[in-house]
Order: C-alpha cells, then structure tokens, then sequence
C-alpha cells in the first residue's frame, strides 16, 4: 500500500516513522520498518503506524533503510504477514506494494527455504537470497530476482552490508526525492514532501539505485540521466 525509503547523511528512522505517518491517510492494515548497516534491524506489527512506533527503538544510527504500510491481499492482517519480508539468513528485507501473480509456482520452487509469512511478497527476498548464494553481486542478484516476477509491484530492497537501497516498478507508483543530505523513496510524495520537492518518477521496468551519491536510475539496463522535477506548493 505505502512505501517509504530513505539513504543519506541524517538518522534514517525518524524519516521511515513520519514517513509511514504521512502515508496513513491511504488506508492500511499492518506497517514496519527495515534499518540496515553491516546487520538488518526490522520492526513490524499489524495494526497502526501508532502501534508501530510503541516498538520502534527511541533512536538508532542507520542512515539507511525502508518502511512500509501494508493493505493485505495474500494472507490476513498479522505480525508475520507484515512487511518488511526477509529471506531466512536475515540479510535481506523487502517492501511490496501489488501483487506477485506467480507467487505459488515461486515458492514451490524455493521449497527448500524456510517461509515465515502467507504473503505473496515473501519469495522476493528468498529469490534474492538464492541469487545472492549462487554468487550474483548485490544490484545483479535483485535484478534477476524482479526478472523472475509476474504481476503488478512496486519492490523495495534493503541488504545488510551493502550500502545501496534497490527499487523497481510495474504498474505501481514509486517516487524518488532529492535532497541535499539524502535520497528519499516513496509510493506518494507525500510521505517525504517535508524533506524535498525535487522528484524524479521511477517510470515502469527502471531500476533505481540510491546511494551515497544520491540516484542512479538505469533503463533498459542503461544507465540514463535521472529526469528531475520540482513540485509546486499548493495552495490549502
Ligand atoms: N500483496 C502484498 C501483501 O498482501 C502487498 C499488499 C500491499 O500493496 O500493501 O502483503
């Protein structure tokens, strides 16, 4: 339902948690959150972003990491159904918005990976994971995994150790906003419209990289000049 993401210099989770705030205006039914550096920390709960912020730690040193509000389509609203997903080595964590079409043929696939949730979105990090066991690098391995994927999706990946945030779409909106100090990441301006207006819509099939040097954005498996724009204030 709403995605929030955020790479920079400031402390990330304020960001992810008036972020996810911003974004309940949308509807949800669950949230949480993902802070990476060399570990993963996830938060997740059912319920309101109020609930979540009840478990969230009082302050952490991540600039990096992604947040999610979830509208459940595959598997009830519960802790466990929650996003961010993770695969089962803990390094992975991804945010979905949409829906996995050819989740069940995936997941027969990846039989031999433990499953935590009924969610569609689940076997994105286990595709991730297996990408990454066989030796992909971290962009590589989360490329292939999108590859593999039928139905509509906004996908947002954070890796323990890998100081790049990943995102791609189909048929899901998904936003970039520059800012001096970091790199924001939503399903909606609004979530980061305090921190930026310059924005760059991540169009279908785009594969956006946020990193310390702010969007990478590539198109066909080019790197293209990330188009920027600035957003009118409106008036109340
Ligand atoms: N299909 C996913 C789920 O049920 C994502 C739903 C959403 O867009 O929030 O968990």
């Amino acid at each position: 339902c709403g995605i929030i993401g955020y790479v920079g210099d400031r402390p990330a989770l304020p960001i992810l948690s008036s972020g996810l705030s911003n974004l309940e205006y949308r509807g949800y039914d669950s949230a949480g959150v993902a802070l990476t550096d060399d570990a993963l920390s996830v938060y997740k709960t059912s319920g309101e972003v109020s609930e979540l912020q009840g478990i969230l730690p009082e302050s952490t040193d991540h600039t990096r990491g992604i947040g999610h509000t979830r509208w459940s389509t595959h598997g009830p609203p519960t802790d466990e159904n929650a996003h961010p997903h993770t695969d089962c080595t803990g390094r992975v964590a991804v945010v979905h918005n949409g829906i996995i079409e050819n989740y069940d043929a995936l997941r027969e696939e990846l039989s031999d990976h433990a499953f935590t949730s009924d969610t569609d979105t689940e076997v994105v990090p286990h595709l991730i994971e297996a990408e990454l066991d066989a030796g992909a690098e971290p962009r590589a391995a989360v490329e292939a995994a999108i590859e593999r994927l039928e139905g509509t999706y906004a996908v947002v990946v954070t890796i323990a150790g890998v100081d790049e945030v990943y995102a791609t779409r189909r048929d899901s909106p998904l936003v970039v906003g520059h800012a001096a100090d970091g790199t924001f990441l939503a399903s909606d301006v609004t979530a980061f419209l305090e921190h930026t207006r310059e924005v760059t819509y991540v169009e279908d099939g785009d594969f956006a990289v946020l990193g310390e040097d702010g969007l990478s954005l590539y198109r066909d498996g080019e790197a293209i000049e990330p188009p920027v724009e600035t957003l009118e204030y409106e008036a109340d």
